[in-house]
């Protein structure tokens, strides 16, 4: 699932495909449920004619305001990717949704599994649910972080992909968050010191940062089609490759039903 980094990167690619001030056409949608709001019909007639004027991101959205003060806003799902191609070009498998550029170019929303988002509002916050902290701002501090999880009983592994909690980490990058910090995904989020909070919060910086230049050097080395995912963490998620740290064997746990791999010598359970 495209978590905040793969997020970025999308909007990185799509900034320098130079798509900020392209007027787009009638979009093409060919699955009706991926837009929310306001009808499809309305959604086409809406983005047609005009002009992007900027991309942004908030935790794993996409928004885009458009030259008549509405936001076209995307969410790439579990598979979803965004690419821009010549129109002319064989599209990939999977191309969605269809959006032509004036200058002979379309972006391609790519969604194999149909469980992307699009929306067109006046206010991009009505397609979001309440969104804490972003990760990388120089406003998440130590201190926000433990605020935000003081009083929260909760696996901190639940906590970590609440988006209310802090926006854009997902499964991948809050486990790989956990393994740097040495702290197990059950424990209690309340129960965390301040020495584990503050390298969970260097954990999480890193771990994200680190993602996001990884991405930045793959689309300088593989332009102009860089990829849509890396596996740029360390901790493996499979039993058969031993934790880096100590060599011990990794465990994959279920917290709340998401799969929570771990190292139970280097993160032990307490
Ligand atoms: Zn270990």
């Amino acid at each position: 699932m495209p978590e905040l980094p793969e997020v970025e990167n999308t909007r990185q690619y799509l900034l320098r495909s130079g798509l900020a001030g392209r007027r787009l056409g009638a979009p093409e949608i060919t699955w009706g449920k991926t837009v929310h709001e306001p009808s499809v019909g309305e959604f086409i007639e809406g983005v047609a004619g005009r002009c992007l004027t900027d991309l942004q991101r908030r935790g794993k959205y996409l928004i885009a305001p458009l030259d008549d003060d509405q936001f076209l806003v995307m969410h790439l799902g579990m598979t979803g990717s965004l690419r821009i191609h010549d129109a002319r070009r064989e599209p990939p498998p999977m191309v969605r949704h269809t959006f032509p550029l004036d200058d002979g170019r379309e972006m391609r929303f790519i969604d194999p599994r149909k469980f992307g988002h699009l929306w067109l509002l006046p206010d991009p916050s009505g397609a979001m649910r309440k969104m804490g902290p972003e990760p990388l701002e120089p406003a998440f501090t130590v201190d926000l972080l433990a605020s935000v999880l003081a009083g929260r009983k909760a696996p901190i592994k639940a906590l970590l992909l609440e988006q209310s909690v802090i926006a854009g980490l997902g499964n991948l990058y809050a486990d790989e968050a956990l393994f740097l910090s040495g702290i197990h995904p059950e424990r209690a989020a309340n129960d965390l010191g301040e020495d584990e909070t503050s390298a969970l919060h260097a954990a999480i910086v890193r771990a994200l940062s680190h993602s996001v230049a990884a991405y930045a050097a793959a689309r300088e080395a593989e332009w102009p089609d860089p990829p849509i995912a890396l596996s740029p963490w360390t901790i493996p998620r499979a039993t058969d490759e031993p934790c880096p740290r100590c060599s011990g064997a990794m465990a994959m746990i279920r917290v709340r039903g998401r799969s929570s791999w771990h190292c139970p010598l280097c993160q032990p359970a307490r």
